[in-house]
């Protein structure tokens, strides 16, 4: 049963091939810089053809994608276009992440007529943490029309938490993730439940993100408005574009320049690598509290498995709580390993765990398409 993965930026096209017999991963591939997704798709299953990965376009089981948000379908489902229509509906909500995926499962379509597609949202690991956790305090009409918090990053967080069950045994662990990389979020889950993610109803919630806002008071939208001239685009644009990690530094949305001019004593890329970590301690801090302690704290993802700065950082003066990162460890840490960087005395275990959200995905659509009569 072969399944092929595909990431789809708003300007990348990544795949991954998965033999869903053995979870062998057959082939490996992308391109950045993309303006047409039916090119990219041409080049890549020629690719596979070409190693002998993929003989024969027949021989495809399926495509899975990692959907972000549709309206009112939170788990894994086949791409039909009712799907594709209800993905639509929530453009507004994730203008950088939906509409490049809806371009690209049509290309897939056209290309693979015959070939399931299915996506597994980002918010399924979410669909049963409390609703307590899930709701703004707004009209009712408001949550009937889909504002609440769903929480994205679910198959990276649904990896992380699987995988540390595995690495520490046990089956009912307490896990806090802090994903970190060009989006962030910091998830708990709490044994098989996703129990609360930084994410709320967009992609665009929770950490600062690389040149997205992060958390917003939703009444500095009316005061830009009305007391500022901005019109309703500019600010969407300025939240999605020119906000998070770019906005905060005004030097660049990747953390490695930002980390250079913050040690060359620039201030404000220096307030910056603050602010991140200030938020994402605000949020361990909080799932703390919720689960009423860890087991682990785990970094994953570009800066998390990188910048061990940020690692020590986020993980400074935490005594109180049994939280003692091993400074020795950290800086040893080495992209790709799977490592416990805490000292043995630590009451909770630091970890660093590479993600594989899509193995994740190739799971949930091999699950879905066994199930089918
Ligand atoms: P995405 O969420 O888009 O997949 P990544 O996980 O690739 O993003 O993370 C991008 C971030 O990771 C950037 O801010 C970058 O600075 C950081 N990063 C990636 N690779 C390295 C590296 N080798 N050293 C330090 N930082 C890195």
């Amino acid at each position: 049963m072969k399944i092929l993965i595909a990431n789809i930026g708003s300007t990348s096209f990544k795949y991954r091939l998965f033999d869903m017999t053995t979870e062998a991963q057959l082939a490996k591939g992308g391109y950045e810089r993309v303006t047409d997704y039916g090119d990219a798709i041409d080049k890549s299953l020629a690719e596979m053809k070409a190693s002998g990965a993929l003989p024969r376009l027949e021989d495809l089981t399926a495509v899975g994608f990692k959907t972000v948000l549709a309206k009112g379908i939170y788990g894994c489902a086949e791409l039909t276009e009712d799907v594709l229509r209800a993905m639509e509906q929530m453009n507004d909500v994730a203008p950088s992440h939906n509409p490049p995926y809806i371009a690209g499962i049509r290309k897939f379509r056209e290309k693979l007529p015959r070939t399931p597609l299915v996506g597994l949202f980002e918010t399924a690991w979410w669909m049963n943490a409390p609703e307590a956790a899930m709701r703004y305090a707004v009209p009712e009409q408001w949550a009937e029309w889909g504002v609440r918090r769903y929480g994205f990053h679910g198959a990276s967080h649904r990896y992380i938490a699987e995988r540390v069950h595995q690495l520490l045994g046990g089956t009912d662990l307490k896990i806090i993730s802090c994903y970190l990389g060009g989006s962030n979020s910091v998830g708990a889950t709490h044994g098989t439940r996703g129990v609360g993610n930084s994410l709320g109803m967009s992609p665009q919630s929770g950490l600062p993100h690389n040149n997205r806002v992060g958390d917003l008071d939703s009444f500095a939208i009316p005061f830009l408005m009305k007391q500022h001239g901005l019109t309703l685009d500019q600010i969407v644009r300025a939240m999605n574009k020119e906000g998070g990690m770019l906005g905060l530094s005004g030097v660049s949305n990747d953390m490695r320049d930002i980390q250079e001019a913050a040690a060359k004593g620039n201030a404000r890329a220096q307030l910056a690598l603050e602010v991140f970590v200030h938020s994402i301690r605000h949020w361990i801090g909080a799932y703390l509290f919720q689960l009423n302690g860890a087991d682990a704290i785990v970094f994953t993802a570009g800066i998390g498995e990188n910048q061990k700065e940020i690692r020590e950082m986020v993980c400074a003066g935490l005594d109180w709580f049994g939280i003692r990162l091993d400074p020795q460890k950290n800086n040893a840490y080495q992209r790709g390993q799977e490592a416990v960087i805490s000292t043995t005395d630590s009451r909770v275990k630091i970890m660093v765990v590479p993600t594989n959200e899509e193995i994740v995905v190739a799971r949930e659509v091999k699950k879905l398409l066994e199930s089918k009569p």
